[in-house]
């Protein structure tokens, strides 16, 4: 594996495509955990992304796709091979009621050129703290809206190919789309919103934007919600019926502001969370029978 990262590394110089070894995945996920990933790669428009592809496979190296890091759980032991971080492919703009990004680009920022534009719709998603391509993998949501409401068509590199699917093929479902399913690097995203109004659209953000702030234990790293939502129940509603409100298993902790949150309250490690993933996922079954899924994609080398 040694020799193949070195000589990945090498052809990742003559592409002039930006890229570090050994880097700390901590720096890149909102939960502030992780370790090191082999090669981290920084592509910065499409065709760096496909001969980044193309070098992971020349020279057997997995690779992981990740945008902004705010729905990852990395590994105590790293991420094996190349991690594709699209942070910098972060382009967008607008035409007529469409909004055009590249995956890259953060929620927030799209949502505010909405605004800007009084184009209403995204208003949901502007405290959502990740990328256009991590939102429509996870078919993201909150307060009602969903990215398949707002979504036209999704460009993405599929099987070495370049590949538009309009919504509907999409198998878009509660935090899941056929990218959940794996395969597949989104490129861009087409947006189709409506005219509205500037100062309306802006109220509800503000508005979205305080709830979020009375509710959420934004003050420490997390991935946001841990837990998917149950149907008909809640996810922080079991485990605070669980008595698991304020639980901490090392650095990691139920967090006592919203229980469906597991928090970094400090030197949190990946193994931390997960082991306080496992014992609340126990604990609510024993008490209410519900089996709770997680909704933080877990990722990096297995213990
Ligand atoms: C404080 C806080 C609040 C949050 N609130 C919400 C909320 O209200 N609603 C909600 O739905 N989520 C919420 N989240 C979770 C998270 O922000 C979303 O899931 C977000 O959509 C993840 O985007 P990302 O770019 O950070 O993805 P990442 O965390 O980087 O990646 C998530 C998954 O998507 C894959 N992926 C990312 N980009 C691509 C791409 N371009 N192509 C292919 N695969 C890709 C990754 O491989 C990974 O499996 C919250 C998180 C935090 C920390």
């Amino acid at each position: 594996m040694c020799s193949m990262i070195k000589e990945a590394a090498d052809a990742l110089v003559r592409t002039g495509i930006k890229f570090s070894e050994n880097e700390l995945m901590s720096g890149h996920t909102s939960f502030k955990i992780g370790g090191a990933a082999d090669v981290f790669v920084c592509p910065e428009n499409v065709m760096q992304i496909t001969r980044a592809v193309e070098i992971a496979k020349k020279y057997e190296l997995p690779f992981t796709v990740i945008g902004n890091g705010s729905n990852v759980l990395v590994s105590d032991l790293g991420i094996e091979g190349m991690v594709i971080c699209l942070e910098r492919m972060n382009g967008f703009e607008t035409d007529g009621c469409s909004v055009i990004a590249e995956s890259g680009a953060l929620l927030s920022k799209v949502a505010m050129l909405c605004a800007r534009n009084s184009l209403t719709g995204m208003e949901f998603a502007a405290g959502i703290p990740g990328s256009v391509g991590g939102a429509v993998y996870m078919n993201a949501g909150a307060y009602g809206g969903e990215m398949k409401n707002i979504v036209k068509s999704i460009t993405a590199l599929h099987n070495d190919k370049i590949e538009v699917f309009l919504t509907e093929k999409c198998d878009f479902k509660y935090r899941h789309s056929i990218f959940s399913d794996g395969g597949y690097i989104i490129l861009s995203v087409e947006f189709e919103l409506k005219n509205g109004n500037e100062n309306e659209i802006r109220a509800q953000m503000k508005e979205l934007a305080m709830r979020r702030r009375e509710k959420q234990p934004l003050e420490y790293p997390s991935a946001g919600s841990t837990f998917k939502r149950p149907e008909g129940n809640f996810a922080g509603t079991l485990i605070q019926q669980a008595g698991l409100k304020g639980y901490s298993v090392g650095g990691a902790q139920v967090s006592e502001k919203h229980a469906g949150f597991v928090i970094n309250k400090g030197g949190a490690t990946c193994a931390d969370v997960l082991s306080l993933i496992e014992h609340i996922k126990a604990e609510v079954f024993r008490i209410s029978g519900v089996a709770l899924e997680e909704e933080v994609r877990v990722v990096g080398k297995k213990a």
